[in-house]
C-alpha cells in the first residue's frame, strides 16, 4: 500500500503555475521539486486541499480561486512612497516584500509594484492577489514527516527547508 497525502505527510511535487491566460507564473520544471508538510499552510490552502489523498505518480490540474490562494484585491492600490524612506543598503526591486507598520499599528507586508524615479509604489496586495491560479501538479513522493519536520512545521531536505 502506498502512502497518500494527508496531515503529517510530506509531499514532494513538480508544478507549473499559470494564470487565466495560460502565462507561466512559476514552475519547478528543470529544477528540484518542491517539498511541503501537509496541514501546515506551507502551500496555498486551495492547492493543499486538492493534494489530499494523492499518491506518488499522480498527475492532476488544480484550479484555485483567489480566496483560497493569495486573497482578493483589497485596499487603495499601489501608493507612492519616497525612496528615502527605504533602507539605503537595499537594492529595491519590483516584487520585493517589506515589513511595515500599518495605520492601526499592526505589522503588515507591503510589496513593491513599481519604481519611478524617487518614488517607490507599494501595495498591501500580494502580487498574485485577485488571480485565479492554475497548477499542473505531478506528485513525485509521499512520505511520513519526521519528528523534526512536525516540530518545525515544514519539510526538510531537497525542495524543503535547509538549516
Ligand atoms: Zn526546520
Amino acid at each position: 500500500m502506498s502512502e497518500v497525502l494527508g496531515a503529517g505527510q510530506v509531499g514532494v511535487f513538480h508544478y507549473t503555475l499559470t494564470d487565466d491566460d495560460g502565462n507561466v507564473i512559476d514552475s519547478s520544471s528543470g529544477g528540484a521539486p518542491m517539498a511541503y508538510l501537509h496541514g501546515h499552510n506551507n502551500i496555498v490552502p486551495g492547492l493543499e486541499s486538492q493534494m489530499e489523498g494523492k499518491a506518488a505518480g499522480d498527475k492532476f490540474d488544480a484550479e484555485v480561486a483567489p480566496a483560497d490562494a493569495y486573497g482578493e484585491l483589497s485596499g487603495p492600490g499601489p501608493t507612492p512612497v519616497p525612496k528615502s524612506e527605504f533602507p539605503s543598503d537595499v537594492n529595491l526591486q519590483v516584487g520585493m516584500a517589506f515589513h511595515a507598520q500599518g495605520n492601526d499599528g499592526n505589522p503588515m507586508v507591503l510589496f513593491i509594484t513599481d519604481i519611478q524615479g524617487d518614488q517607490v509604489f507599494v501595495d498591501m496586495n500580494h502580487p498574485l492577489a485577485g488571480k485565479t491560479l492554475h497548477f499542473a501538479v505531478e506528485v513525485v513522493e509521499v512520505r511520513p514527516a519526521t519528528d523534526d519536520e512536525k516540530t518545525h512545521g515544514h519539510a526538510h531536505g531537497p525542495g524543503g527547508h535547509h538549516h
